[in-house]
């Protein structure tokens, strides 16, 4: 049975996941530190005998008991608003937490995988973004702190493979959206859909010229899962190409909604990247895999989620 430390466990993705690995007959063992994460996204793990949950906080020296296969580093507050509030906790966990992760890999000798992210190529001045591109990141705006945590973790995971001949893996992830988002976590869709369902009107920010791709979560985990089981080092772009404005999106999560609010406008907050598209052709050609769900489908899965949660939960301040 394959041993398998999954970081950021009780966050979004890392709890999708935690649900992967499970139902892969592997011996998983969940960490978080529950700074962003949310404990309810893994309770029903708890009933499993292949599950152990550790609360810790990975920028410090991390100790697991046992042999390990891989570990997959997806500990990392990953909302602007998040990280904005956090900053020093989010250099730290994409340096420090990284490190000790590698670190953790080499003794075990264990591959590991680590999450980056289509942040890494700042405000684009390549569209769509193929893996070769090096970015156009502002290293000492208020965004930094993460692109630049994540930058500095793919540099040193690359160290550790060419240096220390640690099996490593690069998932450069580009916006994923699904049910175990929190409502309040800033992005752009539980906003919209938090703001529609407490018939609010829809923020926009800056005149929604902007553009993303969105991403349904099931699709990203099994890229992820093809890509830890293949042989392939470089980083690896993960996302669905259809990309959308902001403007639009709002415009869809209002008919969805099927409510009347209204679309305002707020100012574009600094360095917030104006296109975003991943070119997904090494994915498909290394990995064969491409996305399968599409928008419609999985926003009306993830608009059920939202709408299935207790009251509370929509008016929950950040924490
Ligand atoms: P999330 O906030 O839901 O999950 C992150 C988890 O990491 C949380 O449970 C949090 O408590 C935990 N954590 C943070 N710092 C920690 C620390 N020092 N020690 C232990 N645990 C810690 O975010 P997410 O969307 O699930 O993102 C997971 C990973 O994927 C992050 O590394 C993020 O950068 C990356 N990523 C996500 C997206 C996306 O669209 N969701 C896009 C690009 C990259
Ligand atoms: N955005 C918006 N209204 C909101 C939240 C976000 O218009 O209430 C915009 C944001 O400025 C950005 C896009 O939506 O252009 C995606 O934002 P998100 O925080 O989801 O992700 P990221 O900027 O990290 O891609």
């Amino acid at each position: 049975m394959k041993r398998v430390l999954i970081t950021g466990a009780a966050g979004f993705l890392g709890s999708h996941l935690c649900d992967r690995f499970i139902k892969e007959d592997c011996y998983v063992i969940g960490m978080d530190n529950l700074i962003t994460g949310r404990i309810e996204n893994i309770e029903h793990l708890f009933k499993e005998e292949n599950f152990h949950f550790v609360n810790h906080d990975v920028s410090n020296y991390v100790h697991v008991p046992g042999e390990l296969d891989y570990i997959l580093h997806f500990a990392s507050p990953a909302s602007p608003i998040d990280y904005l509030k956090i900053p020093i906790q989010t250099l730290k966990v994409g340096s420090l937490g990284t490190h000790n992760l590698l670190g953790l890999a080499k003794a075990k000798g264990a591959r590991m995988l680590i999450a980056s992210t289509s942040e890494v190529y700042g405000d684009p001045l390549v569209h769509p973004q193929t893996e070769d591109y090096w970015g156009n990141v502002n290293p000492i705006g208020p965004r930094g702190v993460y692109d630049e945590a994540k930058r500095f973790q793919e540099a040193i995971t690359m160290a550790y493979h060419r240096f220390h001949g640690v099996e490593t893996r690069i998932v450069r992830i580009f916006n994923t959206y699904g049910p175990r988002m929190r409502l309040n976590d800033g992005r752009v869709l539980p906003a919209f859909i938090g703001q529609a369902l407490r018939g609010e009107d829809l923020t926009v920010f800056g005149d929604g010229s902007q553009t993303r791709s969105f991403c349904y979560v099931d699709d990203l985990i099994e890229g992820i899962y093809r890509l830890l089981k293949s042989d392939y080092v470089e980083p690896m772009n993960i996302g669905n190409p259809d990309e959308i404005s902001i403007a639009d999106f709002a415009e869809e999560i209002i008919k969805l909604t099927g409510t009347d609010q209204k679309v305002i406008y707020q100012p574009l907050p600094q360095d917030d990247p104006m296109q975003r598209q991943p070119n997904i052709d090494r994915a498909k050609k290394i990995l064969s895999w491409e996305p399968q769900v599409s928008r419609q489908e999985g926003l009306k899965i993830t608009y059920d989620y939202f709408k299935s949660l207790p009251e509370e939960e929509l008016y929950k301040k950040e924490h």
